[in-house]
């Protein structure tokens, strides 16, 4: 039994999930056979039972949770552009999506993004992806084969959007639920669908009621924008005059659910967010994408005061780079008070809460899955001893010095899906 489980040495540090933190300098992790988190404590305290274990040394090194992405765009991956007014933006990033009618394009860009998340040390991500049902079934070919945790959804859209993208609305939730059976719980569990349907300057009442339906029907997750920007919701206030408001509009057409996550949330009234904590919705808070479109941002501690679960996401697209340290620091940046600890649990067990996954991931705790990274702490030099320093400064190195250059290993599950061995190796699939 014991030759089964893996024993890693390095300094663990973790959120936990009944509040505060662990930090232990001489840690120890044991990984179980079917990858879960069988034991975690001191170095001297591991357990005779796993004496026989394997052992991968990483004293000096700093054993994390998998860092936890709540709003990401698949198909943005490859634009990298500052393109401030909503309308201008919209444009540009249509074509970006209609490229992805392209299969050969789509396979490219999927294998660039699920390696690139791997490589920023993510390893359980919400993603909104293509457009189009083939290019779909491509992106959660090539998500099974990273290994990593991966809930997606086709994007759906059926108004105000150029020829190339436009749908109608029982087809796109057609295809969406055929894709839903096909994938969700897929790869030992690590897929997940997530219908995913545009703001509804984009989408009509019959998409979003349609959306909501299937999702009641699937058990599935939901996903969406809200309150992103004040030119945005005036074209939806306009297209549904009566609705009051555009949380009124996705509460009355059935998007908001326990299992619906919506990204930014800035332009909201103090009602608006009572209205979501009652449909028990989680909020993405994107402060990276949020700065980079206007500086609006969304009030965190609104939201906490209402008790909604809010996770950390990266938006690609309005957002530039995958690393969710980037976002961490942005949220200390856009919220006064807050701590690195709060950031750094924000962007781990707060969004596994998000996403409905607290009980499995976003922290090293016993029983639940070893989802992990190994980190080589920024500005530490070979000579210092990692287990000596203080973790509010190795911490805050990470907060605002971490990229994806100090990460060594990733593991989802138990399993390695990325280390810098083989990064030259998972670069080589782009071409
Ligand atoms: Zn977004």
């Amino acid at each position: 039994m014991t030759k089964s489980h893996t024993l890693y040495f390095g300094r663990l540090y973790t959120p936990l999930s009944a509040g505060r933190w662990l930090d232990l300098p001489d840690g120890a992790l044991i990984v179980g056979a079917a990858g879960e988190i069988a034991w975690i404590g001191r170095e001297k305290e591991v357990p005779q039972e796993y004496s026989r274990a394997d052992v991968v040394d990483r004293r000096g090194r700093l054993i994390l949770p998998g860092l936890v992405d709540c709003h990401q765009h698949l198909c943005h991956y490859e634009w990298v552009r500052l393109v401030p007014d909503l309308l201008k933006w919209l444009e540009a990033i249509y074509e970006v999506e209609a490229k992805f009618a392209d299969l050969n394009h789509a396979r490219k860009v999927s294998r660039l993004f699920f390696h690139e998340l791997a490589r920023n040390g993510t390893t359980a991500c919400c993603v909104h992806g293509p457009y189009f049902p083939e290019a779909t079934d491509v992106a959660f070919a090539i998500a099974k084969e990273s290994g990593l945790r991966i809930l997606m959804g086709m994007t759906a859209g059926d108004t105000g959007l150029p020829d190339s993208l436009l749908r109608d609305p029982t087809t796109l939730i057609e295809d969406a639920t055929a894709l839903c059976r096909k994938w969700d719980g897929k790869n030992r569990g690590l897929l997940s669908w997530c219908f995913t349907v545009r703001p509804a300057y984009c989408a009509s009442e019959s998409l979003l009621r349609q959306v909501a339906a299937a999702a009641m029907e699937q058990g599935a997750r939901i996903q969406s924008h809200l309150g992103e920007n004040l030119a945005g919701q005036r074209q939806i206030l306009e297209r549904f005059p009566g609705c009051g408001s555009e949380v009124n509009l996705y509460d009355e057409t059935g998007i908001l659910t326990p299992r619906t996550i919506m990204a930014h949330a800035i332009h909201l009234s103090e009602n608006d967010f009572h209205r979501l904590a009652c449909r028990r919705v989680a909020v993405a808070h994107c402060p990276r994408a949020n700065l980079l479109s206007g500086g609006a941002q969304f009030s965190l501690r609104t939201a906490w005061m209402a008790k909604l679960h809010v996770g950390l996401g990266t938006d690609l697209g309005a957002g530039k780079g995958l690393s969710v340290f980037r976002s961490m620091e942005d949220a200390i940046k856009v919220t006064s008070g807050l701590s690195v600890h709060d950031v750094f649990r924000m962007g781990t067990l707060g969004s596994a809460a998000a996403l409905g996954l607290e009980a499995e991931i976003g922290s090293l705790e016993a029983g639940k899955s070893a989802d992990f990274v190994i980190v080589r702490p920024p500005c530490t030099r070979p000579s210092d001893c990692v287990r000596l320093l203080e973790i509010d400064g190795l911490l805050a190195s990470l907060v605002f010095h971490g990229d994806d250059r100090c990460i060594e290993s990733v593991c989802v599950r138990g399993r390695e899906v990325f280390s810098t061995h083989c990064a030259e190796e998972g670069l080589s699939h782009d071409a």
